[in-house]
């Protein structure tokens, strides 16, 4: 007799729901707890203190999202666009 492989692989009747992290962030602009927040990334210029690099021209430049330490990215969470313009993040580079 033949045996019938499918019977081995039913798929049960109850799946269980994945279950998706529910990602909250605190709006920088209204301060709820937005669970779709719109993100906002600003790529700080360098802080009090830090040593600052002499500027060369011919120095390689770096890409943004491998900027570790004081040039670390600073994340502005908002609700929405519309949070996002009513606040938006303070210019760092006119402190
Ligand atoms: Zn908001």
């Amino acid at each position: 007799m033949e045996k019938n492989e499918r019977t081995n692989n039913i798929m049960p009747r109850v799946q269980k729901r994945p279950e998706m992290p529910i990602i909250k962030r605190k709006c920088y602009s209204c301060s709820k707890m937005a669970t779709k927040p719109y993100v906002y990334h600003v790529v700080p210029s360098y802080s009090y203190g830090a040593q600052i690099p002499i500027y060369q021209k011919n120095a390689p430049k770096t890409n943004r999202v491998e900027l570790r330490g004081n040039r670390k990215v600073l994340v502005y969470n908002y609700c929405n666009r519309e949070c996002y313009e009513l606040r938006k993040p303070p210019e760092l580079y006119e402190l």
